[in-house]
């Protein structure tokens, strides 16, 4: 339903949260974000109204400078906590086992993938636990099985045996300065902030946003290039590149920043 997700030097859960409160008005069943914690991958859902999820991250007192946010509305799998994004994977093993290992990717995804059980059946025969009933956990799991210290190898070659719409935004927890973002079927956009104060300095590095509506960044950045069909883009700190379906990079002309109103 809605994504926002950022990469930036400073804390950018209140970008995150305020922009989920944004899309807010399309409705959701659940809303989620995970970061880039100093502990590794740190996750918080909820059903409840995405304020109640800001008091609940505020409560954990989690900070992070790289993070991705999630709307659902579900396809598969009931409205539940346990199907909210964002989506984990843990790597292969029980589950039980698996909530005592750290997080390697975590996920999220609007849209449906149509080859997905498949795919977990696939995964499943890999030794990959499922935590949910929805379609998108499989790319999650696929994202793990691919990776070879490379986010966006890992992506390009999970989007690969995807058929579905998408569009994702994912981190791994070896690479806390990356989001990897993809569309397929579904919007999204990047956003580039500018040089924001942060008490009294300015930001050396231009933090990047992906959202899945252009307004979810409203009052974070009016920079915005929408993405095409096909599109997947890398976030870096201070840095990000766009390719096109074949997996060519794309010139700054060819996918230009425009400012919004
Ligand atoms: N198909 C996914 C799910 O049911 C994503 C739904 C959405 O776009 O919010 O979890």
């Amino acid at each position: 339903c809605g994504i926002v997700a950022a990469v930036s030097g400073g804390n950018v859960l209140p970008h995150l949260v305020q922009g989920l409160q944004r899309l807010e008005y399309r409705g959701y069943d659940s809303c989620g974000v995970a970061l880039h914690a100093a502990g590794g991958l740190q996750r918080s859902r909820s059903t409840a109204r995405v304020a109640e999820l800001r008091a609940q991250v505020q409560a954990d007192g989690l900070s992070a400078g790289t993070g991705i946010a999630h709307t659902r509305w579900a396809t598969h799998g009931a409205p539940a906590e346990h199907n909210a994004h964002p989506h984990f994977s843990h790597g292969p093993g029980p589950l039980d086992a698996a909530a005592q290992r750290p997080a390697r990717v975590a996920l999220v995804h609007n849209g449906i993938i149509e080859n997905h059980e498949e795919l977990r059946a696939e995964l499943q025969a890999q030794g990959y636990a499922f935590a949910s009933q929805t379609d998108t956990e499989v790319i999650v799991h696929l994202v793990d099985a691919l990776y070879q210290g490379d986010l966006l190898a890992a992506v390009r070659a999970a989007l690969a045996r995807l058929h579905g719409a998408y569009a994702i935004a994912v981190l791994h927890a070896a690479e806390p300065q990356r989001v990897v973002g993809a569309r397929a079927g579904s919007p999204l956009v990047l956003g580039v902030g500018g040089g924001e104060t942060e008490g009294g300095t300015t930001q050396p590095q231009q933090p990047h946003y992906l959202a899945s509506d252009a307004m979810a960044l409203a009052g974070v950045t009016d920079q915005i290039v929408y993405l095409a069909e096909g599109d997947v883009v890398d976030l870096q700190l201070g840095r990000y590149r766009i390719f096109d379906r074949s997996g060519q990079p794309l010139a700054a002309a060819e996918r230009p920043l425009r400012t919004v109103q």
